[in-house]
């Protein structure tokens, strides 16, 4: 055991309802108020971090978890890469927080009219490492245009798509599926509405 667990782990129930009421407050402007004082800092410096979910979600500006989930200082462990995907930088960022941390959820949020996805889309050669995004997101495009949907439905199917292709690709680490195993950790995807701030999570 790490010398960071102090044994109080937050159930995966009660990160989830954090999520969901935290968005409900977030949907309606009925915002908590939140600690950003200097003895919030303090004591989260002394006492260390101890983050009730992970969320691995896009860097678009309209997308910040901490805003959109209605959360705090030290309550989301939060990992931005343009299209919610994973290649072993940012999944190491999620084992080191379920593993060392223990923070018992971890949402794959994606979201509506992503330019990672369109990007994806529309194809072509992306400049510098751009590519090294769409590449990964490819394969959920050509499933999606498989079943013969184009345009803004080929691209918002296509992002849940991605969504659950990030959900496997945390399956397939050892670090997680181990904690999977022993029922200490849950994965959910998600997907954030930018223009009603809603958070709809899959079934
Ligand atoms: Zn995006």
């Amino acid at each position: 055991m790490s010398h960071e667990d102090t044994g109080n782990r937050i159930s995966v129930d009660v990160a989830m309802k954090n999520l969901v009421e935290g968005n409900r407050r977030f949907v309606t402007g009925n915002l908590s108020a939140k600690d950003l004082g200097q003895d919030k800092r303090e004591d989260l410096l002394k006492n260390g971090q101890h983050p009730f979910a992970v969320v691995v979600t896009c860097s678009d500006s309209r997308v910040p978890p901490e805003l959109l989930f209605d959360q705090a200082l030290g309550d989301l462990f939060v990992i931005r890469v343009a299209g919610n995907v994973l290649d072993a930088v940012p999944l190491g960022s999620v084992e080191y927080a379920v593993d060392h941390l223990h923070t018992p959820l971890v949402v794959i949020l994606g979201h509506e009219n992503c330019g990672a996805v369109h990007a994806t889309v529309e194809g072509g050669d992306p400049p510098g490492s751009i590519g090294a995004i769409t590449t990964l997101i490819q394969p959920s495009v050509d499933k999606v245009r498989a079943m013969g949907l184009d345009g803004h439905e080929l691209c918002e199917k296509a992002a849940d798509e991605n969504i659950r292709a990030t959900l496997k690709d945390l399956e397939n680490s050892p670090v997680i599926k181990n904690l999977l195993d022993k029922g200490q950790l849950a994965l959910v995807g998600a997907k954030y509405f930018i223009g009603s701030g809603e958070v709809v999570f899959f079934e």
